[in-house]
C-alpha cells in the first residue's frame, strides 16, 4: 500500500486553495462540503471562483502565491496551469510540513483526492493510488449502486441509538450481532424506504427484549476451489459477518482477505498426514465458540458436502441444539475440469460421473474397480496423487484399455493451474518426472482428450 487510507476531519481548519480556474473550482466545491475554511489565492479569477466569494463561501486573495503566504494553512492544494508554480508551492508547502496536493502531479502529492461516495456521515473513498483516477471512478459508480442512497439516515439512526444499546445490550458480540440485525433487517430496509419512525418503533421494541436477541452461530461455508472470485453472494456475505472464522489450509490468502478484517483467525489443518486439530476438536471448537455467542465461519475448500466433513461438523452442532447455515461451494472437480477445458460429461465420450476419494488406508484403495472400469464415464479422483500409480494398475487389472486418457490438475482455477495428460500406462511416469504443488486432481476418461481443443484458461 503505497497509500495509506485515512480521513482528515477539515472542521474549522484553514484550506488553501492556489489558483482559480476550472480545476481549483472542482476542488474548492468539493472542500466546501465540509466546514472547512476555504482560501483561494491567483492573480487572475474565473467566474465561478468569483460567485462563490460573492456568496461568502470563500476568502479570496487576488495575487500571485508567495511562501509568506503559507503560514496559518492545515492543507494546501496547488491547482494553476502554471507547472512552475505548482512545484513552487509544493516545495513551500513541504517545508512549512503542511500536507500538499497538486493536481495531476502525484509526485509533487503528499496526498491524493479519492473517488468519493458521500452518504454522510458514511464516506466510501475509492483510489487507484493515480494508477487510473478513470478506473477509480467506474469502481465508485459500481459501488455507488450497491450502497442505498439512505445509508446515511441509517447511520444516523445508529449514531442515535448506539449510547442506549450500549447501556442495555451486553456483552460486546452480543451487541454486534444486536447491530447487525438492526443494520441489514427490516429496520434498515424501513429506514430505506424513509419510514423513519416505524424504524426506531421497531428498534425500541428489539431494545426491550434483548434476550431475544440471536445467539452465536455457526456458518459452513464452501470457499471453492481457489480463485476467490467463485465464491457465491452468500458466502461472502456471511463471510464478513464472522467473528471468528476457522479455515484449513485448502483456503486461499485471497479468500482469507475477504473476511472481516478484524475476525479471529485459526488455522485448523489439514494438510496430508498433518491434522493439526483432530475433527472431533474441531466440531467441538465451533459449537463452543458459537456457545459463547459468535457467528463462526468454518471456511473450507470446495464445498463442504463433498470429501469436506462437513457432515459430520452439522451433526455436532445439530446434537448440541447450535443454530448454523451450510453455503455450497464450487468443488474441486467442477472448478478443475472447468479451467482445464475438460467437460465432465460429453454426449460422445461420457454419460456420468464419478466422484472418489483415493485416499489410502493402509496402502490400499478399496474402490469398486468392476465399476469404475466400465467404458463412457468419468472418474474423478480427490486426493489420488500418492495412490495415483495403484489405481491405474487396478483399472488396467480390471479391463480398461493402458491407452486410457488421465489428467492431473495441479491447483486448479488459480494462476499456479497445471494440467498434465497421459495415459493409465504413462501417468505414474509423467508424475515421478514433474515437480507438483499439491492440492492436485486426476480426470480420468476419454473427455480428457478434450483438454488439448478446449484449454480456455491458458489461451484467454
Ligand atoms: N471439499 C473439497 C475437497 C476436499 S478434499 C471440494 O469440494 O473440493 C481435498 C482434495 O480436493 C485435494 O486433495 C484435491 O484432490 C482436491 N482439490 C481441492 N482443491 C483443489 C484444486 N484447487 N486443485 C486441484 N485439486 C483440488
Amino acid at each position: 500500500m503505497d497509500y495509506f487510507p485515512l480521513f482528515f476531519n477539515l472542521k474549522q481548519r484553514r484550506c488553501l486553495v492556489v489558483g482559480a480556474g476550472d480545476t481549483a473550482f472542482r476542488k474548492v466545491t468539493l472542500l466546501l462540503k465540509t466546514s472547512t475554511h476555504v482560501t483561494v489565492i491567483a492573480p487572475k479569477i474565473n467566474t465561478d471562483v468569483q460567485a462563490l466569494f460573492q456568496q461568502q463561501h470563500i476568502e479570496l486573495i487576488e495575487k500571485v502565491f508567495e511562501d509568506t503566504d503559507l503560514p496559518g494553512y492545515d492543507l494546501v492544494i496547488s491547482a494553476t496551469q502554471c507547472k512552475q508554480t505548482n512545484s513552487h508551492v509544493a516545495n513551500c508547502a513541504r517545508q512549512h510540513n503542511i500536507p500538499i496536493n497538486v493536481v495531476d502531479s502525484p509526485e509533487l502529492c503528499d496526498f491524493i483526492f479519492p473517488a468519493i461516495i458521500d452518504r454522510s456521515p458514511v464516506i466510501v473513498a475509492v483510489s487507484s493510488g493515480g494508477a487510473s483516477p478513470v478506473l477509480a471512478r467506474l469502481l465508485r459508480s459500481k459501488i455507488e449502486s450497491m450502497i442505498a442512497p439512505a445509508y446515511g439516515q441509517l447511520a444516523a439512526l445508529a449514531d442515535k441509538y448506539r449510547q442506549k444499546v450500549k447501556a442495555s445490550v451486553h456483552p460486546a458480540p452480543q451487541r454486534r450481532i444486536f447491530w447487525e440485525q438492526v443494520l441489514q433487517g427490516s429496520i434498515a430496509e424501513k429506514v430505506f424506504a424513509g419510514r423513519q419512525q416505524d424504524a426506531e418503533q421497531q428498534l425500541e421494541e428489539l431494545l426491550k427484549h434483548t434476550d431475544t436477541v440471536q445467539s452465536g452461530e455457526v456458518y459452513l461455508i464452501g470457499a471453492g476451489p481457489g480463485a476467490a472470485d467463485l465464491l457465491t453472494f452468500r458466502a461472502l456475505r456471511l463471510m464478513q459477518q464472522g467473528d471468528v472464522i476457522l479455515y484449513d489450509n485448502l483456503v486461499s490468502e485471497d479468500i482469507l482477505e475477504l473476511t472481516r478484517r478484524d475476525a479471529d483467525k485459526i488455522y485448523v489443518g489439514k494438510k496430508r498426514s498433518d491434522h493439526s486439530l483432530p475433527q472431533t476438536s474441531i466440531n467441538q471448537l465451533l459449537a463452543d465458540l458459537a456457545r459463547q455467542g459468535k457467528r463462526v465461519v468454518r471456511l473450507k475448500g470446495g464445498d463442504p458436502f463433498i470429501f469436506g466433513r462437513g457432515g459430520e461438523e452439522i451433526e455436532t452442532l445439530m446434537q448440541q441444539g447450535i443454530p448454523f447455515q451450510v453455503v455450497p461451494g464450487i468443488t474441486a472437480a467442477s472448478g478443475c475440469a472447468t479451467y482445464a477445458g475438460i467437460p465432465l460429461t460429453h454426449r460422445d465420450h461420457s454419460q456420468s460421473c464419478t466422484f472418489v476419494t483415493g485416499h489410502l488406508k493402509d496402502d490400499t484403495i478399496n474402490l469398486n474397480w468392476e465399476q469404475l472400469a466400465r467404458p463412457n464415464q468419468t472418474i474423478v479422483i480427490y486426493m489420488g496423487l500418492v495412490g495415483l500409480s495403484n489405481i491405474c494398475q487396478s483399472l488396467i487389472e480390471h479391463g480398461c484399455a493402458e491407452t486410457h486418457p488421465v489428467a492431473v490438475i495441479q491447483q486448479g482455477t488459480t494462476h499456479n493451474q497445471k494440467v498434465l495428460t497421459g495415459t493409465l500406462a504413462t501417468m505414474s511416469d509423467i508424475i515421478n518426472n514433474e515437480t507438483i504443488s499439491p492440492p492436485t486432481l486426476v480426470i480420468i476418461g476419454t473427455v480428457v482428450n478434450l483438454h488439448q481443443q478446449l484449454d480456455w484458461f491458458n489461451k484467454q
